[in-house]
C-alpha cells in the first residue's frame, strides 16, 4: 500500500520518507504503539516506498513492478516474521498465504485475530528460534533487485528467548543494505539489548476525527461514529470491531441502564438476572461492555464538571446521562474505575463471568450509593 493509503500519521509517514532521502534509514527501526495506531500498515507502505522504482519526496508511485509485487505481498526482496502457533507451523513461510489474506482483508488486525485464522483451538503463539535460523538463511541471499532487503518483524516481543538472542546477533552485526522493521505494541517484553539496538519511532494514536471519518466511509451515522471515536481512545481496531464488525452499541447501552438500574434500586434479584445475562455474551463482548462502561462514568464526570462542553455520546446516551450523571463524582469515580478495570483484567484471564458481574454489581450498588 502507499502511505497515502495509510489511516492518519502523517508525521510518521514524512519522517520515514525524509529518513531514506536523506540516507538516514536505520538498519532496524521499532514501530512501537498499540497495533490499532496502524504500526503494520506504515510498515507496509514503507516497505513500499523503499523497494519502489519511482517513489517521490513523499510516497511511492504505486504503479512501478514493485510496488505491485508489495502489494500483492510477494515481493522477493520483501520478507515477513510473525507469530506461528508451533504444531501449526515452526516458521512463518507456511503461513505466508494466510498472512496475505489477512492484509488484503484489513491490515488492521491484532494477534488475537491472527490466531484465529491460522489455529482453531486458539493455541499460544511464539517467534521460535526456528524463524531466527530463517531470518538468517534469507540475508545469506542477494537482493534479488540489487536494492534494499526490508524483513518487516510482526511482534517481536512474542521471540523466546533464544530466538530473541539470535535476532539480537543479527542486528550486532547488520548486513549491508538490509531494514528491519519491527513492530512492537509491548516494548517491557523486548530483550533491553534489543531495544538499544534499534531506532525507536513511537507511533501515537489516531485522532479522534481520523477514527470517526473512517467510521462514516464504513457506513455509519455520524452520532453512531463520534460515539465510537469517543470511546476507543484512537484505536483503528477497537473502532472496527466496535462499529464495523459488530455494531452493538444499541446492546452496550441498554445493558449499561438495565444494571445501574438495579444497582441503584438495591433489587438484588434484578442484579442477579442481570449478571447472569452479561455473562451470556463472549469474552469478547463482556470486555466491550465494560470498557463501554468506563467510557460512560468518564463522559458523566465530563458533564458534570464541563458543562457538556467536552462529552462524546450519541443522544440516546446523553439522554440517560441527563439525569444519571449526577450519581457520578470525585467520591467514587475511581472505584468505579478500578472495579471495572479490574474486572476487564479478571476476564481476560478466564475468571467466572458470573460470579464477578454478579461481585460487580453489588460494588456499584455500594459505589452510586456513595456519590
Ligand atoms: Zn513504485
Amino acid at each position: 500500500m502507499q502511505f497515502s493509503e495509510v489511516i492518519g500519521q502523517e508525521r510518521i509517514k514524512s519522517k520515514l520518507a525524509d529518513g531514506l532521502n536523506n540516507k538516514k534509514v536505520g538498519h532496524a527501526q521499532l514501530l512501537l504503539g498499540d497495533l490499532g495506531f496502524g504500526g503494520l500498515p506504515l510498515a507496509l507502505s514503507f516497505s513500499q516506498y523503499i523497494l519502489c522504482k519511482d517513489r517521490n519526496k513523499e510516497d511511492s508511485c504505486g504503479k512501478c513492478s514493485s510496488c505491485l509485487r508489495v502489494l500483492n505481498l510477494q515481493h522477493p526482496d520483501l520478507h515477513f516474521v510473525f507469530p506461528t502457533v508451533q504444531p501449526v507451523s515452526k516458521t512463518s513461510t507456511p503461513l505466508l498465504s494466510l498472512w496475505r489474506e489477512q492484509i488484503k482483508e484489513f491490515p488492521y488486525f491484532d494477534l488475537n485475530r491472527w490466531v484465529e485464522k491460522i489455529d482453531p483451538k486458539g493455541r499460544k503463539p511464539i517467534i521460535s528460534v526456528y524463524e531466527s535460523d530463517e531470518i538468517i538463511k534469507r540475508l545469506g541471499l542477494h537482493a534479488h533487485e540489487g536494492g534494499y532487503k526490508v524483513i518487516i518483524i510482526w511482534l517481536p516481543e512474542e521471540m523466546n528467548i533464544s530466538s530473541a538472542n539470535k535476532l539480537l546477533k543479527i542486528l550486532e552485526e547488520p548486513p549491508v543494505k538490509t531494514v528491519f522493521l519491527l513492530i512492537c505494541s509491548d516494548k517491557k517484553r523486548l530483550l533491553p539489548t534489543i531495544i538499544s539496538r534499534t531506532q525507536i519511532i513511537p507511533i501515537p494514536r489516531l485522532r479522534f476525527e481520523e477514527i470517526r471519518d473512517y467510521l462514516i466511509s464504513e457506513g455509519l451515522n455520524i452520532a453512531s461514529a463520534d460515539s465510537i471515536a469517543g470511546k476507543t481512545e484512537g484505536n483503528l481496531i477497537r473502532a472496527h470491531e466496535e462499529g464495523v464488525n459488530n455494531n452493538n452499541q444499541d446492546d452496550q447501552r441498554e445493558l449499561f441502564i438495565q444494571m445501574m438500574r438495579a444497582c441503584f434500586k438495591k433489587d438484588v434479584i434484578d442484579m442477579i438476572g442481570w449478571a447472569e445475562e452479561a455473562a451470556s455474551h463472549g469474552k469478547d463482548n463482556q470486555k466491550r461492555f465494560l470498557t463501554y462502561a468506563i467510557h460512560m462514568f468518564r463522559q458523566s464526570i465530563l458533564k458534570n464538571y464541563t458543562e457538556d462542553e467536552l462529552t462524546m455520546v450519541s443522544g440516546e446516551e446523553e439522554k440517560f446521562l441527563a439525569n444519571f450523571s449526577r450519581f457520578i463524582t470525585g467520591n467514587n469515580v475511581q472505584d468505579f474505575s478500578t472495579s471495572f478495570n479490574d474486572a476487564v483484567y479478571h476476564i481476560d484471564r478466564n475468571a467466572n463471568a458470573k460470579i464477578l458481574f454478579t461481585q460487580l454489581c453489588f460494588q456499584v450498588m455500594r459505589y452510586i450509593h456513595n456519590a
